[in-house]
């Protein structure tokens, strides 16, 4: 709904600002005049291209701005899994608007062949010092409207590209944004230029480029980047290569803490880029190193490519680089409601690092915390490695957390229908694969009064 509101919200700005420097009648009051000169078609076609140009440039410079994970767009939005999706909906959008930029400029092949030529505008002004660059800008933007279009297909179709190839790929965008951009300064024409379009394209398309540039040097999450030291490397349970590791990091007196919940992006390997894991210890849960330095808890399944090959590669004393915290998941809802959590998987981490929260001694303030009822689905309750500190951390928990847990191996599948039975409206937080997450939405959507808080995701 957010990211709807936004998108409408910024489009109708566009729009209205364009308004206002556009022909008061748009010269449309006749497509084809008395003598079938196609005027008014020839001035639609026009303006289709202008203003669909500007919606596309303009969400493309959002997109590149939301890409920084600024601190502020965080707030604004409710968390960074909201920033993310919203970057998505944004580069999506880009493309759909770009998609109407070139079919209005590819529509003068029909209007010519029914109508003929008379009645075409003349080329438009532009900035004097760009009047020789038309024929360059134009090309420009053609090969990079197409590669925009690759790219958001290669996104949105998974499985022709492999997460981690297509991560390299996306971080050529900004160099496909600035493309665009000089495709747009060189073809905008000089009456856009006035205001209030001129200021907000200008402001716009600035910001765009310094963020587009900004994320070329490599420069996204550097202040709040910090240079930890893995303290001890761990294979948990005896499932070979299949084992979840627990990486201590020690932290540098640069963090400056995180809560419960939070997740930050992790860089084991410079060549590799970051990966999310979740900060599966409570704040000083685990004390200092001997040099002082605060130690937090990372548990990673390995999942794919890389993290399969993390139980080698991770020694103590490496370096690692911490970005983060982020993330708003803090497991407490409202008072007057029940409060569930659902783990499934390896995402149980940021429930160990809430229940750590939750130990006598640790707890800071148990008076602002609810008793909660926790469902833990796992493959096999029989040889999970988590399972045994999962059961001693609710056991211990103030307030009480009581723990129920489903084993796949043994036939205990959670459904949706199995918290149906609980007492009161519920307050879930839920952390586990997609489809479970969804099965929650959907019922949460539903007649029950659920209420679902789920980080979303959606990282292409
Ligand atoms: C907020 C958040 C918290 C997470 N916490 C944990 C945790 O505590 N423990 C844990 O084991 N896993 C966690 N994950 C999942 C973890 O990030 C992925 O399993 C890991 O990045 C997979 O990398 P890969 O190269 O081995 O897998 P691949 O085979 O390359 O990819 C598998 C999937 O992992 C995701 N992924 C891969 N690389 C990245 C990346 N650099 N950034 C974002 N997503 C990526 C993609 O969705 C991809 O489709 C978390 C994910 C998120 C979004």
């Amino acid at each position: 709904m957010r990211i709807k509101a936004v998108l409408g919200v910024w489009l109708s700005g566009i729009t209205l600002a364009w308004m206002a420097v556009a022909p008061p009648d748009l010269g449309l009051s006749a497509l084809v005049d008395a003598q079938g000169a196609a005027v008014g078609w020839w001035q639609l076609r026009q303006h289709a291209m202008y203003l669909s140009g500007l919606w596309s440039i303009s969400l493309m410079a959002l997109a590149m701005v939301l890409a920084l994970r600024l601190a502020l767009l965080d707030r604004m939005m409710g968390g960074m899994d909201q920033v993310y999706r919203l970057h998505k909906w944004t580069g999506i959008a880009a493309a759909l608007t770009a998609i109407i930029h070139w079919g209005a400029r590819e529509s003068s092949g029909w209007i010519k062949e029914i109508w003929g030529r008379v009645g075409k505008p003349a080329h438009e002004a532009v900035l004097p010092w760009l009047t020789d660059g038309r024929g360059f800008a134009k090309d420009l933007g053609e090969w990079a409207f197409y590669l925009l279009l690759a790219m958001v297909a290669l996104t949105l179709l998974s499985r022709l590209l492999p997460y981690k190839h297509w991560r390299l790929l996306h971080r050529a965008m900004p160099l496909l944004f600035l493309a665009l951009v000089i495709h747009a300064v060189a073809l905008m024409p000089l009456s856009f230029w006035a205001l209030p379009l001129g200021l907000l394209m200008g402001t716009l398309l600035a910001l765009g480029s310094l963020a587009a540039l900004w994320s070329l040097a490599g420069w996204i999450g550097r202040s709040r980047n910090h240079a930890a030291r893995i303290h001890s490397v761990q294979v948990l349970g005896d499932a070979g290569t299949d084992a979840p590791i627990e990486v201590i990091c020690a932290m540098p007196p640069s963090w400056r803490g995180h809560r419960a919940g939070q997740f930050a992006f992790v860089r084991f390997d410079a060549a590799e880029g970051a990966h999310p894991f979740t900060i599966a210890s409570a704040p000083h849960a685990l004390g200092n190193s001997p040099q002082g330095e605060p130690l937090l808890r990372l548990v990673i399944k390995p999942l794919g490519d890389y993290t399969r090959t993390l139980h080698r590669r991770l020694r103590a004393g490496q370096r690692v680089d911490i970005e983060g915290p982020y993330g708003r998941f803090n497991g407490k809802g409202a008072r007057r409601r029940q409060q569930v959590w659902v783990a499934a998987g390896v995402g149980v981490a940021p429930f160990l690092a809430l229940l750590e929260a939750r130990q006598p001694g640790v707890a800071a303030k148990v008076s602002a915390l609810a008793a909660v009822q926790m469902h833990y689905c796992t493959r096999d309750a029989r040889h999970d490695p988590l399972l045994a500190r999962l059961r001693t951390l609710c056991a211990q928990a103030l307030p009480s957390v009581r723990l129920t847990v489903h084993s796949d191996a043994q036939g205990q599948r959670l459904t949706p229908q199995d918290l149906q039975g609980l007492p009161g409206p519920l307050d879930i937080w839920y952390c586990g694969p997609q489809g479970l997450g969804d099965a929650l939405h959907e019922h949460a959507r539903g007649p029950s009064p659920w209420r679902l808080h789920r980080e979303s995701f959606v990282m292409r």
